[in-house]
């Protein structure tokens, strides 16, 4: 089950690892030594640009690779990390293999795109977190603004007065601030306001379920997002129709399984073409329907 379903494609042990009976507590002994044993390895999947189909950058998905238990998703080991103090160390790895990963696109084929990490609550709020990014940018001879930064809304919530200040010394460092996950923590549009982001990032909630109203969310998250001047990413796209829709809505940004998925480095920069051909493709369908 934990093994590739099909090419290049994982099948996660997943968050399902209640259902395989596996104890929370053979994880955490699993998961302690594992960077150690370089059992974790990223994977990217592209962003593209809704009016040109351009890829413009690549998430960077964190993978762990246990021998015992297959592939464990981040859903299930990020939050355990957490918990235990283990996500300094290993976003820090995370950090700098992203950034090598995409240190090598902009020199080879891709000179423009750019790369989105993932960083979690407690790693942002360690003291020394912007003078990491700083020096992780510094050795890979990275621009800072290539790099996003994905922040969740309720890690920027939780300590409102110190994430600001940190955001504003990200800012001035000239790195890139995505909200993830948006439209699912915040509990008031107050603590947004002024806070020095460059993107908004619409839950795949509001994207994938098919409730009557999800299609008004989106659109007042663009409306907003584009009224701050923030660009809007919408990520979970599964299909031409989203697709089609998303791109009606005004999102700047898409991703997603239709798109592209996440996929090993090499790969991932080698799909480039093809997508961006599809991706065109549906486009100019979308213009010229029939
Ligand atoms: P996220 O940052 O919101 O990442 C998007 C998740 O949606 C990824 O799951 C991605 O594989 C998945 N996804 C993308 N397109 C589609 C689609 O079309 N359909 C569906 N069903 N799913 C799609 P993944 O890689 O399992 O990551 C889950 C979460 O784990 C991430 O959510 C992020 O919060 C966290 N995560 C992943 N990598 C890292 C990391 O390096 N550091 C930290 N702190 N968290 C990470
Ligand atoms: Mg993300
Ligand atoms: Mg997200
Ligand atoms: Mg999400």
């Amino acid at each position: 089950e934990a093994k590739q379903a099909g090419k290049n494609r994982w099948r996660f042990a997943s968050a399902d690892l209640n259902a395989l009976h596996v104890p929370q507590a053979n994880i955490e002994v699993q998961l302690r030594g594992a960077l150690e044993r370089g059992e974790f390895v990223m994977y990217y999947q592209p962003l593209v640009d809704m009016q040109t189909g351009t890829v413009v950058g690549f998430e960077a998905l964190l993978r762990w690779v246990s021998p015992s238990l297959g592939l464990v998703s981040p859903a299930v080991f990020v939050p355990m990390a957490e918990a235990r103090e283990m996500m300094g160390g290993i976003g820090r790895w995370v950090l700098r293999t992203a950034l090598r990963e995409a240190k090598t696109w902009r020199d080879g084929d891709l000179p423009d795109v750019g790369v989105s990490v993932n960083v979690s609550a407690t790693q942002f709020e360690t003291p020394d977190f912007v003078s990491d990014v700083r020096q992780a940018l510094e050795d890979c001879d990275l621009n800072p603004a290539c790099l996003t930064l994905e922040l969740t809304e309720s890690a920027v919530v939780a300590n409102a007065t110190t994430a600001r200040v940190t955001l504003q010394e990200l800012k001035a460092l000239g790195v890139h601030i995505a909200l993830d996950d948006f439209g699912m923590g915040f509990s008031s549009l107050g603590q947004l306001r002024g806070l020095p982001v460059n993107t908004l990032k619409i839950d795949r909630v509001f994207v994938q379920e098919s409730h009557g109203d999800n299609a008004a969310f989106i659109q007042a998250i663009v409306t907003l997002g584009h009224s701050l001047g923030l660009s809007v990413v919408a990520e979970g796209i599964e299909d031409p129709q989203m697709l089609r829709q998303l791109r009606a809505q005004g999102c700047d940004i898409g991703q997603g399984f239709y798109v592209g998925r996440p996929l090993a480095s090499g790969e991932a920069v080698r799909a480039v073409p093809a997508l961006e051909q599809q991706v065109r493709i549906d486009f100019a369908r979308m213009a010229n329907p029939g």
